[in-house]
This record gives C-alpha cells, sequence and structure tokens, in this order.
C-alpha cells in the first residue's frame, strides 16, 4: 500500500546524522538503499544525496511499522519518524558519517514502490555505461556521481560569487544567434517565422561579451553553455559548460590576476587545496621546446631534449638528411626503462606514430654502453655527447624522433605524458597550473591553404609584432594566454582587437572576403567603429575543471545529463525523427535518414 506524506516535515537528512543528534526524535525520508531482515529485527540503510542512515524496525516498538518494513524493497521510498540512539557495542561503523548512531522507527510510511532495478547502485560495482546512461536517473542516484554533482555546484557557486565580489556583472547573452565562427561547426536552428533562415547556437559568448564592453558593461561574466558540432572525442561534448569573463580597460597581467584568484578560491573552497598565486608563466615557445606540447603537465620532468646541433654532422644518414631538410632531432630520457621488452618498445613506436612519426629510434643504456641499431653510427665523442645531452645513467632508454618540428614536438610531447602514465609519475593528487603566454596568432593551414587564428580571430596581436600581421604572419604573436592544470587546457583567452581596421585586417588575413566579412561579422565591426575600449578575457571549461577536482575518468560523470560520442542522449534518446508537420512548418524536407 502507498501511503501520503501528509503533515510530516522532514527534519534532518539522512546523512547528516551525528553523535551530536543521540536522544533526539527525527523524521526521515529517503530510498531504501538496502535491507536486512535479522527475524526479529528489520534494518534498513535509508539514503538521501547526504548519505545513508541506519534505521531500525523492532517489533516490540511497533508492530505495523515493523509490518510495512517487510515489504520494503530496494529503492522504495520511506519516511520514518523515530529517535536516534548510539549503535549498540560492535556494530558502530567508522567508515560511515552516520557509523555511530542509528535510528528506532516509531512510524514509518511507505511513500511510494520501485520496480527491480537494471543495476545495483553500489559504487564500487561497474557497470555497462550505455545501462548508465539509459537509466541516468537511478546512476544519478549513486555516491559518486551525487559527490560530483554537488561538488559541480559549490564550483559554481563559488564562481559566482567571487566574481560579483569583484564587481563582475552576471549578464546573458542569446542562444538563438547569428554564427560567431569560432573554428567548429555550428549547430542550426530553423526559424519558422523566418522561412529558409537559420539561428545558430553559440559556440561560445565571444562577440556578444564583446559588444557588452562597447556598451560600457565593464566586468561580464557568464556561466553559460556552449554548442560545438564536433566529431566527439572521448572528452568532448557537443554542449558544455563555460565560465566565460570579459574585462575592459585592463591588460593581460590584470586578468591574469583577477581569474588565478578565481581559480585559487574555487581550489580552496571545493577541495580545500592551496594553489600557490602567482601561477607560474611560460611562453609558448618555451613549453614546445622543453615540453613538445602548449598544455605541458608539469608534474614531472621527462623534458625533451635538442638534439640536432649534435647530430646533424655526424654518420647516421637518417638524422643529418632530415637536418638537412629543415627538420629537427629531438630525444626523451625514459629513466630506468631499458628493461622494457621489444613489445614495449614497438608499442611506444606505434603510440608515436599516431602523431605522424615514421619511427622511434632508441638506445638502451646497459653495462655502461649503448646496445641500439643505431649505435654503430655514431663516434665514442658524439655518444659522450649525447649522453651528456640526455643526462643518460645506467638503466636508461634513450628515444628520439627525426622529423618536422611539429611531428617531432607533437609525438614526443605525448609520449612523454603516455611514458609518465605508464611510469606512474603523475601524482593525481597533486596540482600543477601554469599559464601558457605568448602563443603564435595565426598559424598555416596546409588543408585549407590559408591562415588560421590560432585562438580566435578577434585575439589581438602583440604591439610589436602589428606591423608584420601581413608581410610575415607567421611571426607574430598573440597577447593570448591559457591556463593549464596537470597537462588540460583549462582556460583560455586573450586581449582583444578594439580597432576596427585591425579586425578588418584579420579577417583579410583569415581569407574572407570584403562581401563575408559584411555578412558575417558587420555588426562587430559597426560596433567596433563607435568608441570600443582596450578589452580582454578569458573563459574556463568548468565541465573539465570539475573533471579534475573530483578526479573523475570521464567528462560524463560530472555532466547531470550527458550524451554520447554520437551524441545522443540515451535516456531520452535525442536527436529523434519529428512530425511531418513540424518539418511542413520549417519548409524542410528531409533528403536523408
Ligand atoms: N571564447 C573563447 C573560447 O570559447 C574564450 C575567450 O577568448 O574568452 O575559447
Amino acid at each position: 500500500m502507498i501511503e501520503f506524506l501528509g503533515d510530516w516535515k522532514r527534519s534532518h537528512y539522512c546523512g547528516a546524522l551525528t553523535a551530536a543528534d543521540i536522544g533526539r526524535d527525527v523524521v526521515l525520508m529517503g530510498w531504501a538503499h538496502r535491507r536486512r531482515d535479522h527475524g526479529g529485527l528489520i534494518f534498513v540503510d535509508l539514503r538521501d544525496r547526504e548519505g545513508i542512515a541506519q534505521i531500525v524496525f523492532d517489533p516490540e516498538l511497533g508492530a505495523e511499522s515493523h509490518g510495512k518494513a517487510e515489504a520494503i524493497r530496494s529503492e522504495f521510498v520511506v519516511a520514518v519518524k523515530g529517535k536516534v540512539i548510539p549503535r549498540p557495542e560492535g556494530t558502530v561503523n567508522p567508515n560511515m558519517k552516520t557509523g555511530e548512531v542509528e535510528v528506532t522507527v516509531v512510524e514509518c510510511r511507505v511513500l511510494n514502490r520501485s520496480k527491480a532495478l537494471p543495476f545495483t547502485l553500489d559504487d564500487y560495482v561497474d557497470v555497462a555505461e550505455n545501462l548508465r546512461l539509459k537509466y541516468r536517473y537511478l546512476d544519478l542516484r549513486r555516491t559518486t556521481l551525487q559527490e560530483n554533482m554537488i561538488l559541480r555546484s559549490k564550483v559554481a557557486q563559488t564562481t559566482r560569487r567571487y566574481l560579483t565580489d569583484n564587481g563582475f556583472l552576471e549578464l546573458e547573452t542569446p542562444f538563438l544567434t547569428k554564427s560567431t565562427p569560432e573554428g567548429a561547426r555550428d549547430f542550426l536552428v530553423p526559424s519558422r517565422i523566418n522561412r529558409g533562415q537559420f539561428y545558430a547556437l553559440p559556440q561560445s559568448p565571444q562577440i556578444f561579451k564583446q559588444i557588452l564592453m562597447i556598451s560600457g558593461y565593464d566586468r561580464y561574466f557568464q556561466v553559460v553553455r556552449c554548442f560545438r558540432d564536433e566529431d566527439l572525442r572521448a572528452d568532448r561534448q557537443p554542449e558544455f559548460t563555460q565560465i566565460d569573463c570579459e574585462m575592459s580597460f585592463i591588460d593581460r597581467d590584470d586578468i591574469i590576476k583577477v581569474m588565478e584568484g578565481l581559480i585559487a578560491t574555487v581550489f580552496k573552497e571545493a577541495k580545500g587545496v592551496d594553489v600557490q598565486l602567482p601561477v607560474p608563466r611560460m611562453t609558448y615557445q618555451e613549453a614546445i621546446r622543453r615540453f613538445g606540447v602548449d598544455n605541458p603537465d608539469l608534474r614531472f620532468g621527462l623534458e625533451l631534449v635538442e638534439l640536432t646541433d649534435l647530430v646533424k654532422g655526424a654518420g647516421f644518414k637518417v638524422f643529418a638528411e632530415v637536418a638537412a631538410g629543415g627538420g629537427i632531432i629531438k630525444g626523451l630520457n625514459a629513466k630506468g626503462c631499458a628493461r622494457f621488452s621489444r613489445k614495449e618498445i614497438d608499442d611506444l613506436t606505434e603510440f608515436a606514430r599516431i602523431y605522424g612519426a615514421k619511427g622511434l629510434a632508441y638506445v638502451k643504456i646497459e653495462n655502461g654502453e649503448w646496445h641500439s641499431p643505431i649505435a654503430k653510427f655514431f663516434t665514442a665523442d658524439e655518444i659522450a655527447a649525447m649522453n651528456k645531452a640526455f643526462d643518460a645513467q645506467e638503466g636508461d632508454l634513450l628515444l628520439f624522433v627525426a622529423d618536422k618540428p611539429k611531428v617531432v614536438n607533437d609525438s614526443l610531447g605525448k609520449l612523454r605524458n603516455h611514458l609518465a602514465k605508464l611510469l606512474g609519475l603523475a601524482d593525481k593528487d597533486t596540482f600543477c597550473f601554469v599559464w601558457i603566454t605568448d602563443f603564435p596568432l595565426l598559424e598555416w593551414d596546409e588543408d585549407d591553404k590559408r591562415w588560421a587564428a590560432v585562438h580566435h580571430p578577434f585575439t589581438a596581436p602583440m604591439d610589436e609584432d602589428l606591423e608584420y600581421v601581413e608581410s610575415d604572419p607567421g611571426r607574430c604573436r598573440a597577447k593570448a594566454y591559457d591556463l593549464v592544470l596537470n597537462g588540460n587546457e583549462i582556460g583560455g583567452g586573450s586581449i582583444r582587437i578594439h580597432q576596427e581596421a585591425i579586425q578588418s585586417l584579420m579577417f583579410k588575413m583569415l581569407g574572407h572576403t570584403e562581401e563575408d566579412k559584411r555578412a558575417k561579422f558587420g555588426f562587430l565591426l559597426d560596433a567596433l567603429e563607435y568608441g570600443t575600449p582596450p578589452h580582454g578575457g578569458i573563459a574556463f571549461g568548468l565541465d573539465r575543471l570539475v573533471m579534475l577536482l573530483t578526479g573523475s575518468e570521464s567528462i560524463r560523470d560530472v555532466i547531470a545529463f550527458p550524451k554520447t560520442q554520437k551524441g545522443t542522449c540515451l535516456m531520452s534518446e535525442a536527436p529523434s525523427l519529428v512530425d511531418d508537420k513540424q518539418l511542413r512548418e520549417l519548409g524542410i524536407r528531409v533528403t536523408t535518414k
């Protein structure tokens, strides 16, 4: 029988009871997590979002309640009135927040039943992810996900409080908007009233937040959803949340200072971690040189070693040819890895190939000597010089890639992270932040045969590089910065172009025709001509941030209702077909299904 709540009011969360509550009369409501029938006594673990309380039905104290308890099954919704008492000697559970107490039931109401579950909610039991996503409402009851969501809420609230305290205004920008190209594909929304025309869902509020600066709303922020129709990689979602900020009359250092304050506050309040301020900075060039990537994980060393000058004149033809053709040779010293088997080294080679390396030369240092198919090509002096560059010691494994700079840095940079994982070098409780600055402004896109913005087209060039934007685009650096945490880019932004002429030049460099430029960005170019203040900003990826704070393996574990890698929601079954009538109203005909 299902009963009504009536005038019962909950007095405590189940998970909040402690020894301090002993003797209190309480009213608890929650889900029956587990039931144990001990003949006379029935124990139910009653669960809510704060945790679990053990409640005891004693037939001597209430025969009617005890009768109801016999019918309780997993995930029934139950309300009880009772008294908090200490657990009997020997039954205290030190692993539970509420482990010192239990509640003896005086009265009980069974508020709802539950079908048998498709999987157990015990956190330590692995369940296929597709099943979890289909029954997301059940999955979200699991402790880990509840903790993740609660922490996520805390991060959002802390962010709002910190930014508001620092003079930021929380303002909204439209979801139904004109596409503001930022490199990805737009999600389009057909307009019924304006047949044949489409809105785009924002890839970010970039242009709107800049226009808010033009309008004088200095210091804006928003915790905002962004949409990008990309082929999804493991940790991407088609919709994701950014902490989006913009400021006026500031330079890069001002933004960095406020924003590292934000991150430090979030880490302190959500995680109890003290972030050392100021966060160190590294130029893009240095990051690439030392770590091969622009998002270096600084929890471990394993730095890349530059060898081009050392080997270009040596007898190893492959290296000499690469160097002569403008390529470079770099290496990594995998400390203590000379013990790696042939198979393990082959696996590393395969890994490097993913990033374009044609091969991976290796040297094992054993018995004080080089053991390697390439050892014979080098003189003793050359080997000594390389040993010195690598700081090579007995038992080390030296790895080399020779190729175009991009391939060498990419493959060795990724291999560095891969090795760190294999060797357990990255401690998951250490948080290493670094700002990466001085990014290139433009990069040549070989596929499209044109220059592309490294950040986005609104990023300002460094003042001293401005004169080269047209004549030598590749040498220009941008006033852009990324915040990197343990090898993950958690935020990125820039000082913006605030002069129409420079913005126009930028669009031209990116290959937009005059017409195209007006059609896509006319409103921004117009606005820039009406007294635009110098401004800049940043956006942090909230999902990624929460993922790192919770130590989650997957971004889907920190989003209440995530999409699969195919962009589907297994619970609601979106996307789905729609009625012909809806399509007719929109003037749309689907040609393929
Ligand atoms: N709009 C940029 C992004 O989404 C961030 C920024 O420059 O503020 O990456």
